[in-house]
């Protein structure tokens, strides 16, 4: 299957999220590896960003609140490879106004092929990874033959392939 790399740096750009019942997790977690953490991008939804800022010292870029529309905020960055990294916290106990939202934004992590961690254990294996501090060439698929496939009955001609930012050569993996 042929993919594109995307080269992710040492520093990464990390969004960090947490449902309310899970901000507690999230805070103690990030204090915790708060010098892992500090000299990465980070970026959060508004409620979770403003809690982490205070506790952490640290400058955050701070989205929307995740309801009114954060969790999609950072979806399009992941889209734009302005975020190469998810650290999300959900509540698998409380139905959430923007369900659909946060679907969409798990929907692009595995679409771009970006880290994730869902929960404490997952966040914890993740930065204490060698690959974390190094450089490291995320493979995507390559996208073309689907934004070129044919539409039935379209009669313009297609457009050339899109490169996002960041892409890099085409690979031919066999998976
Ligand atoms: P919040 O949003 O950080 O603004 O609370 C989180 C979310 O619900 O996605």
């Amino acid at each position: 299957m042929l993919h594109k790399k995307i080269a992710m740096v040492p520093d990464k750009k990390i969004a960090l999220v947490a449902h309310d019942n899970k901000k507690r997790d999230l805070v103690e977690w990030a204090k915790y590896n708060r010098v892992l953490l500090a000299h990465h991008k980070i970026f959060a939804t508004g409620t979770t960003g403003e809690i982490l800022e205070q506790e952490l010292g640290f400058k955050i870029t701070k989205l929307q609140s995740g309801p009114l529309g954060g969790d999609q905020q950072i979806g399009a960055r992941i889209a734009d490879s302005e975020i190469d990294f998810l650290i999300f916290f959900w509540d698998p106990l409380e139905p959430a106004p923007h369900d659909s939202d946060v679907k969409a934004l798990l929907r692009m992590a595995v679409v771009w092929n970006i880290p994730i961690a869902c929960n404490r254990a997952s966040a914890d294996f993740m930065i204490s990874s060698p690959l974390m501090d190094g450089e490291y060439d995320r493979l995507v698929p390559d996208y073309d033959d689907y934004r070129n496939r044919k539409i039935a009955g379209e009669e313009r001609p297609r457009p050339g392939p899109i490169e996002s930012a960041g892409e890099d050569d085409t690979l031919r993996r066999s998976r």
